[in-house]
């Protein structure tokens, strides 16, 4: 599967309806993440730490939307992977 087509924080898709391009400091784009997730060059919800909590919120905000728990698992489950929570190995 292919990341860019997602948000690198929250994996909401780039098509999807909800989707605006991040922001940076001074006003240009930042086509990794959405604004959602990240404003004027810093990353919104700062309560977040790892993928796992990334994954745990979205798959409350799906559970809100009554989206049933596989679609639940599909969306939420390469969160970790994406470029905001991979970690690189310590060498
Ligand atoms: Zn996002």
């Amino acid at each position: 599967m292919r990341f860019d087509k997602f948000c690198q924080s929250c994996m909401l898709p780039k098509k999807h309806d909800l989707f605006e391009v991040g922001t940076e400091k001074d006003g240009s784009n930042n086509n990794d993440y959405c604004k959602l997730c990240y404003v004027e060059g810093e990353f919104t919800q700062l309560e977040i730490k790892s993928g796992k909590q990334m994954q745990e919120f979205v798959k409350g905000v799906l559970k809100e939307q009554v989206i049933g728990k596989v679609k639940r698992w599909f969306y939420t489950c390469s969160i970790p992977q994406l470029k905001r929570w991979k970690k690189r190995k310590c060498c």
